[in-house]
């Protein structure tokens, strides 16, 4: 290993803290405004930037985490604004978990994972429902601190977008 490598790998990791510290606070300060960041980003992409998507159509936007605690942890947003499950009609709750099986169906058999948590915030004076789903592979940690792994920079996104997007495709086309 040389100097070039081992110098960069801390540099790329400050720069990502900072990525992530200015995004906490931008989302801070348009929740100070009374601003749904989610809302504001399904409109204009301005709060996170480009993502990468597995999934998108008129109520679903289905994304890989920028900032994942395990390979693979995707957000699957329901592009209405609800604060969580119970402003759901029963119509929409069922169309929000049918999506939600798609999208475990798809991780599983794209990256081989064995069960896919799913988890579902609610802080804020403002939240958008979205869920986080987090791939368990075989020998991994069991348990609720699944939930709370050190969150890691993203890699191998594109591959690991391609591939979800694949089987969730391939899913869909069978129905
Ligand atoms: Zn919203």
């Amino acid at each position: 290993m040389g100097m070039a490598t081992e110098k960069s790998a801390p540099e790329k990791l400050e720069k990502w803290k900072r990525e992530r510290r200015d995004l906490l606070q931008r989302i801070q300060e348009l929740r100070r405004q009374g601003i749904c960041y989610i809302c504001q980003d399904l409109k204009t992409k301005e709060v996170f930037g480009e993502q990468h998507i597995i999934w998108e159509d008129d109520e679903f936007r289905v994304v890989l985490d920028r900032y994942p605690r395990v390979e693979g942890h995707t957000i699957l947003t329901y592009k209405p604004h609800r604060e969580d499950v119970s402003e759901l009609s029963d119509g929409e709750a069922a169309a929000v978990f049918q999506m939600c099986v798609k999208v475990v169906k798809a991780i599983k058999s794209a990256l081989g994972a064995e069960k896919v948590y799913i988890l579902s915030m609610c802080d804020g004076p403002i939240n958008h429902l979205n869920f986080q789903l987090l791939p368990r592979y075989p020998g991994n940690l069991m348990g609720y601190r699944r939930l709370a792994m050190e969150r890691r920079p993203l890699e191998h996104g594109d591959e690991t977008v391609n591939q979800i997007r694949g089987a969730l495709r391939r899913n869909m086309s069978k129905e």
